[in-house]
């Protein structure tokens, strides 16, 4: 039997409306691509798309993000791999790599490099551009080496496991991180959608700085001298996160906003080493 689109595809809101989802229009029109593939949307459903379609539905209705139902997110200028292993790339992020593809840089860095989608735009950015991602989880490192591979920049990464600069290596231009940065007291208020997410890529399980602490306090020994670090944060962050990038020696400290005019991302630089010769 086949089965009329336009009503699966109401039928799809509804429940998705009644379940609480946020977004159920576009979260039924997303589920539909998947089950329809690259068919035209007036193409009647089988059987066993209806089915198909009715178990997505299930999962998000569930609250499982959509990214997670349909394989992918778009970001920036690709659609990266998606799965529970690595943070769901958000578009506030996209304020990093905006700030940082303003800067120049040869070779740069991503600490906690998740899904990929920071170091991997920043180097589709800059074609001339290698970099190292690290991660501390070696099944969100397979998800970016796929993601790699999409944005066709494998060429130029190196990807390991290393907590933090552990296995770091080398001196870079440019260190971007998008840390675990919401407070443990936060966590119960969070979206549904969030706990499919690893926790440890959203959490500290402490005050939502830890992450910062780490990076600032190693930041200086790779990075060559007038190098740039990057990183985002939370809305309320701005000033706690910029008092400890003073505090590691950094000059040029700033905010940057995302879209919505949150503060989003701090920078600074590395002062160059007191050169006398
Ligand atoms: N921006 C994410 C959120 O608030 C948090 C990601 C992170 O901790 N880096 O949902």
């Amino acid at each position: 039997m086949s089965h009329d689109p336009k009503e699966a595809l109401q039928d799809a809101r509804r429940q998705l409306e009644i379940a609480g989802s946020p977004s159920p229009a576009r979260d039924a029109s997303a589920l539909m691509d998947k089950v329809q593939g690259d068919a035209p949307p007036w193409t009647p459903l089988s059987d066993a798309q209806l089915a198909e379609l009715n178990r997505y539905i299930q999962r998000r209705a569930r609250r499982e993000p959509i990214s997670h139902i349909v394989g992918k997110r778009a970001f920036w200028m690709h659609d990266f791999i998606v799965t529970d292993a690595v943070l769901d790339p958000r578009p506030e992020t996209e304020t990093l790599v905006s700030v940082a593809s303003d800067t120049s840089f040869a070779r740069v860095l991503d600490l906690g490099t998740g899904s990929g989608c920071i170091l991997l735009s920043l180097l589709y950015e800059v074609p001339e551009a290698t970099g190292v991602g690290v991660d501390v989880s070696e099944p969100a490192l397979d998800i970016a080496r796929q993601n790699a591979q999409r944005v066709g920049v494998e060429d130029r990464v190196t990807l390991l496991v290393s907590d933090w600069f552990d296995k770091v290596e080398g001196q870079f231009d440019l260190i971007v991180s998008n840390p675990p940065y919401i407070a443990e007291v936060e966590m119960p208020d969070l979206a549904p959608e969030l706990s499919f997410e690893p926790r440890l890529a959203l959490t500290d399980e402490a005050d939502g700085l830890t992450a910062y602490r780490a990076i600032t306090s190693g930041a200086g020994r790779f990075l060559k001298p007038s190098g740039r670090l990057l990183v985002e944060i939370g809305p309320t962050q701005a000033v706690a996160v910029s008092d400890l990038f003073a505090a590691h020696g950094f000059t040029d400290v700033t905010v940057h906003p995302d879209l919505d005019g949150r503060d989003r991302v701090v920078s600074g630089v590395f002062p160059p080493q007191n050169a006398t010769n």
